[in-house]
């Protein structure tokens, strides 16, 4: 279950501060002792949990959190609203195209997820009653077509290939093409992941962004790698301008770190998590939904 370590650890430090009538400064920063190696275990991010813990205290030790009838609770508020800040705030919604269609080009690492997130939002884009229309643009990984295909044909929504001998570029070329010709609204550009991030790479994801100037550039990365997942994002953002992440595998992380570390050393907010391999497992991120799952 996603963020289990973490939720489970702030509980206990917050359940010693809920019982108390009177809080002492002391008392807070205890806490925030606490709660600071909680966040470290959970792999958030050095310099994110210095700043995060410097923004509570400072907030919880005010004079009306002392002497207010419950100061625990209102430091776990200040806690949980700080929280919901460092994911982002509010929910950030998918950027629509003045002029359909709208394009996404999905990018991450091999074993992301990519693909199947791919298949993913197209279905839920679906459901809004959209018409998307996939492009298999990742021509190295073996399968990655088929993959794609057979996702199509789950959900139902059309594939766009041309093989794996046609360059990445102009198959995101003729895709927008074909989008425009059969009335999809949507373009969802599959594209190619490496093991590692490569130069090679980045040049041709700049050249597909050149060519089909997306709405939007979703990074899919995988919660579990925490750290690795916010490196790789800082190294994409840096290379391409992501216009959002896509969290994968928030069902098997039980710490948190990437999601609580991502938006703020990237700049970058987190517009959808993946909480599953079924299909219907991805849903839009709400930050305070999540705060609210982490404290329990
Ligand atoms: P790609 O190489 O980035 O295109 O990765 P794939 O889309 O092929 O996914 C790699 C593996 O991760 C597959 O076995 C997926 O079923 C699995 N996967 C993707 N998203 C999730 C998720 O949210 N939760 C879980 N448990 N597995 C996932």
């Amino acid at each position: 279950m996603a963020f289990e370590g973490l939720s489970s650890r702030l509980q206990s430090v917050f359940s010693k501060l809920r019982g108390k009538g009177k809080v002492s400064e002391e008392d807070v920063s205890q806490a925030m002792r606490e709660v600071r190696l909680a966040l470290l275990e959970a792999d958030v991010n050095f310099k994110v949990v210095k700043d995060f813990i410097a923004k509570v205290k400072e907030k919880s030790v005010g004079k009306e959190v002392m002497d207010s009838f419950t100061p625990g609770m209102v430091i776990i508020d200040i806690v949980n609203k700080e929280l919901t800040e460092l994911m982002g705030g509010s929910q950030a919604k998918l950027a629509k195209a003045n002029k359909p269609p709208t394009v996404i080009m999905m990018v991450g690492l091999q074993g992301a997820g990519k693909t199947t997130t791919t298949g993913k939002l197209a279905k839920l884009l679906q459901k809004q009653n959209h018409r998307p229309l996939l492009v298999a643009g990742d021509i190295y990984r073996p399968a990655a077509i088929k993959q794609l295909q057979v996702l199509g044909e789950q959900i139902n929504a059309p594939v766009f290939s041309l093989g794996d001998q046609t360059s990445p570029v102009e198959i995101a070329r003729q895709g927008l093409q074909h989008a425009k010709d059969n009335g999809n609204d949507y373009v969802i550009v599959d594209t190619a992941g490496r093991l590692h991030v490569d130069e090679e790479l980045m040049e041709e994801l700049r050249q597909i962004h050149q060519v089909v100037n997306p709405d939007e550039v979703l990074l899919v990365v995988d919660a579990m790698t925490g750290q690795d997942a916010v490196n790789v994002a800082e190294h994409f953002n840096n290379q391409l301008q992501l216009t959002g992440v896509v969290l994968t595998k928030l069902d098997g992380d039980t710490r948190g770190g990437a999601a609580l570390s991502v938006k703020a050393v990237t700049g970058c907010p987190i517009k959808f998590a993946s909480l599953g391999e079924k299909l219907d497992a991805l849903e839009p991120f709400h930050p305070e939904r999540m705060a609210s799952r982490i404290l329990g």
